[in-house]
């Protein structure tokens, strides 16, 4: 990959968006030139060209909230440059997770200043994909007094029986009062599909496609 092939903005900069690898949230849009580009790609480290301070910027220098490359992507015209960062700390100077914290409410056109939003945004479903690989680790390398050991021991029937009795918890927790005790059930009974899922060489990925499907 040559940067002479990429098209520069008329500052003769690359736009450069830059999102969490994790939660795909969108952290900042900043701009690279070619030392910038280069050095991003042998530190691993992410460095753009300052427009204010007209000079190479590693970013983190002064607040260490340094960005580490996971991947990198050009767009269809070769003129901007998407890349996915682990973040270190926040991407914002004012201490915002994300730059882009400022809604515009689309009837009012007023900005509404989400600057309570400091954390990042954790991307709640690859909880299911992280308990998913703790089961599969197990069944591949099994753990003395591991239940999970104990459902694949025991067979597809027994981890079956388990969804079944899960479902029924199920149900009786939602009838009882507030959230609590079906928010306990539902997570047995995910854990115990996960199993199943397992078991059934099902990953989450065919899931979300076949759910993707029915839209
Ligand atoms: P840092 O690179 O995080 O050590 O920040 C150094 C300086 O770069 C800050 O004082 C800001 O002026 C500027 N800066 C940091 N993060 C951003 C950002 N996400 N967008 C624009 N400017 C930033
Ligand atoms: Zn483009
Ligand atoms: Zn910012
Ligand atoms: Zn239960």
């Amino acid at each position: 990959m040559d940067f002479s092939k990429l098209k520069l903005n008329s500052d003769g900069l690359l736009p450069v968006v830059t999102q969490d690898y994790s939660s795909n949230e969108v952290l900042m849009v900043a701009y690279m030139n070619k030392e910038a580009f280069n050095k991003t790609l042998e530190t691993k480290k992410v460095h753009y060209f300052s427009r204010s301070r007209q000079c190479l910027w590693l970013k983190g220098e002064t607040s260490g909230h340094y960005q580490e490359l996971v991947s990198m992507a050009l767009d269809c015209d070769n003129d901007t440059l998407l890349i996915k960062v682990k973040q270190n700390g926040v991407a914002c100077h004012t201490g915002n997770y994300t730059c882009f914290y400022k809604d515009i409410d689309l009837e009012s056109k007023d900005i509404i200043e989400n600057n309570e939003l400091q954390k990042k945004k954790e991307n709640v479903f690859n909880i299911f994909e992280d308990v998913y690989n703790v089961i599969l680790n197990r069944r591949d390398n099994p753990k003395e007094g591991s239940y999970t050991n104990y459902l694949f021991d025991k067979g597809i029937d027994k981890i079956l029986k388990k969804v079944g009795e899960e479902t029924a918890e199920v149900i009786i927790g939602a009838k009882n009062e507030g959230n609590e005790e079906v928010i306990y059930e539902i997570s047995d009974l995910i854990y115990h599909l996960s199993v199943l899922m397992v078991e059934k060489d099902t990953s989450w990925e065919d899931i979300c496609k076949e759910l993707d499907s029915r839209r």
